[in-house]
């Protein structure tokens, strides 16, 4: 399943919704008519014990009578998960990236927070005020969200309690990230977690260790890597997260940044107004954002 958030019009609440050919599956108004009760937002599916079995009965349902089918040109997308509970990323998890910058490979994964605040969804605009950082920088990443309460799990359980995958951009503003001595005010900018276009279940990624993956800005691409760089797997974060602190439903997991990021280049590529973002997933999808001042 494709699972994504919509709104009907752009003052009402997003809702959960699933791709199929016929159009976009209004989950809690199919699964209410099919007499399962799921939804409204992606968070509250993931709340229900057996949510994949009860969306699936919804989207059968949608199918056979046409309740809760919404034509595509009739909606627009909102983040997939617009209220995650916390938002745990990943510092230097990419084995090229790595050794790109002579960095030792660390022996366990370093964690960091982006506010859920930061969150914001397709097509929608990445803004910050010049005036308060000059050095704004995109981070393509392979996103997890969590599927049920999870606390010491081991690796090889860990990734039933994933949901899926989702594209998301780790928006960085590295004057404010490297002045701080640590990074939460530079990664927790307004608009700094663009996530989408929807998030893809697990049993439709054959293997999330080994997707293609990209950045392009203004058609320009400046990351290139694959998931078989990661050092630590979904399945170890997942794990060593769960042994720290319990995930909960919705939770988002970034896995970290492949080279290329634009503060190390040369000469440095930082984003500015009017740039097109575009972060690209093998399998799970494609996420693009214009940039603007506040
Ligand atoms: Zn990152």
């Amino acid at each position: 399943m494709r699972l994504g958030q919509y709104q009907t019009t752009a003052t009402d609440d997003p809702w959960c919704g699933v791709s199929t050919e016929a159009g976009v599956v209004d989950l809690s108004t199919a699964g209410s008519a099919a007499g399962v009760d799921v939804g409204p937002r992606t968070t509250d599916l993931l709340d229900e014990w057996e949510w994949r079995r009860k969306a699936e009965l919804a989207v059968e349902y949608a199918a056979e009578t046409g309740v809760g089918v919404h034509d595509y040109d009739d909606v627009e997308r909102a983040a997939p998960i617009t209220d995650p509970g916390k938002i745990v990323c990943v510092g230097l998890n990419y084995r090229d990236h790595a050794e790109e910058g002579d960095n030792p490979i660390p022996d366990e994964p370093v964690l960091f927070s982006k506010f859920p605040t930061t969150v914001t969804g397709p097509g929608e605009p990445i803004t910050w005020d010049p005036e308060y950082t000059e050095k704004v920088d995109y981070e393509a990443e392979l996103v997890a969200v969590i599927g049920e309460e999870t606390r010491r799990v081991d690796p090889e359980d860990a990734l039933d309690h994933v949901a899926g995958f989702l594209v998301g951009n780790d928006v960085s503003a590295r004057d404010l990230q490297h002045g701080d001595g640590q990074w939460v005010r530079g990664k927790s900018l307004d608009t700094f977690a663009p996530i989408g276009p929807d998030l893809v279940t697990t049993d439709e990624v054959a293997n999330p260790h080994d997707l293609d993956i990209w950045t392009e800005v203004n058609g320009e691409r400046l990351q290139e890597s694959t998931t078989a760089n990661l050092i630590f797997g979904v399945d170890e974060l997942v794990s060593f997260c769960s042994r720290a602190f319990t995930l909960e439903p919705g939770d988002l997991l970034f896995t970290g940044t492949p080279p290329g990021v634009g503060v190390y280049r040369e000469p440095p590529t930082l984003l500015e107004a009017g740039d097109s973002v575009t972060i690209g997933i093998e399998e799970i999808g494609e996420l693009t954002n214009t940039c603007a001042y506040e």
